[in-house]
């Protein structure tokens, strides 16, 4: 088993929001942080420089290749982090094209398991492995407006959890995190009116870094017996 500091880690969508900040507390901690995300995104600054690949998540050729392009940088990868993803128009359903609907999926669902396609094998290889995806509490209850995103919430439920049983004995663990409103670039076209706000029993939205820190803790070595899990995130919101 390596120890954290040995950890090479690879974050998918890290150019923004969670997966940027989780790049940014995993550069202080893990042995090697390679970020990705889109070919056309902007990547904030680093306070610690780290490699940054350009991806696209739902075309499973370019998942393929920087897979391959991180396994070669970093001499394998243990740790994989997918925070890509998007939230789509906020619509009637009778509204949402199956276009629209499908581009959901693609990204958000078929997009996870391309990724996780590519990397588990060669985790299980090693003995060792951690792959988190990204669920959201819209999966769990459904959001009205936001039907495609929520489909492709709950199926990253069903992914991670099929995931790990089929990895159980291998040393690698497939877990997700469901996230109420974590306060990031996804979300600031939508900000919280103060019934949102009353609905949170902390009354007030997550960070980014308090989401780094679920990743963090989900990814260390010791977190060894916790499998096919999807750990909420919604400040007291979640009743499940
Ligand atoms: P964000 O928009 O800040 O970051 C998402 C990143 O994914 C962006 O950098 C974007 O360029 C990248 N991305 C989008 N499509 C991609 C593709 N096809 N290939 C590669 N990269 C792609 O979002 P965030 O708030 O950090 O969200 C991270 C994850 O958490 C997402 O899966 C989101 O659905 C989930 N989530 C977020 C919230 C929230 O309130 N912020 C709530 C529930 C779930």
């Amino acid at each position: 088993t390596p120890s954290f500091s040995d950890l090479r880690c690879l974050i998918v969508g890290a150019a923004s929001g969670i997966g940027h900040a989780t790049a940014e507390l995993l550069s202080t901690k893990a042995g090697r942080v390679i970020g990705a995300d889109l070919p056309t995104s902007q990547w904030p600054a680093a306070r610690t420089p780290y490699a940054q690949l350009p991806i696209d998540v739902s075309e499973p050729q370019s998942v393929e290749e920087a897979v391959e392009q991180a396994i070669s940088l970093a001499g394998g990868l243990d740790v994989v982090i997918n925070t890509a993803g998007i939230l789509g128009k906020v619509q009637p359903s009778a509204e949402e094209t199956l276009e629209e609907f499908d581009r959901l999926l693609r990204v958000n669902l078929v997009g996870a398991f391309a990724l996780s396609k590519a990397v588990l094998p060669h985790m299980a290889a090693n003995g060792f492995g951690r792959l988190v995806h990204f669920s959201s509490t819209a999966g769990k209850e459904g959001v009205a407006g936001m039907t495609g995103y929520s489909a492709s919430k709950a199926g990253i439920t069903g992914l991670v959890k099929a995931l790990a049983r089929e990895y159980a004995t291998t040393g690698v663990t497939v877990n997700a995190i469901a996230p109420g409103k974590i306060d990031t670039p996804l979300v600031s076209g939508h900000p919280p009116t103060p019934q949102d706000l009353e609905r949170i029993p902390m009354h007030r939205l997550g960070t980014a870094e308090e989401a780094a820190a679920l990743i963090e803790y989900i990814i260390s070595p010791k977190a060894s017996y916790t499998t096919g899990f999807v750990y909420d995130l919604s400040g007291g919101r979640a009743s499940y």
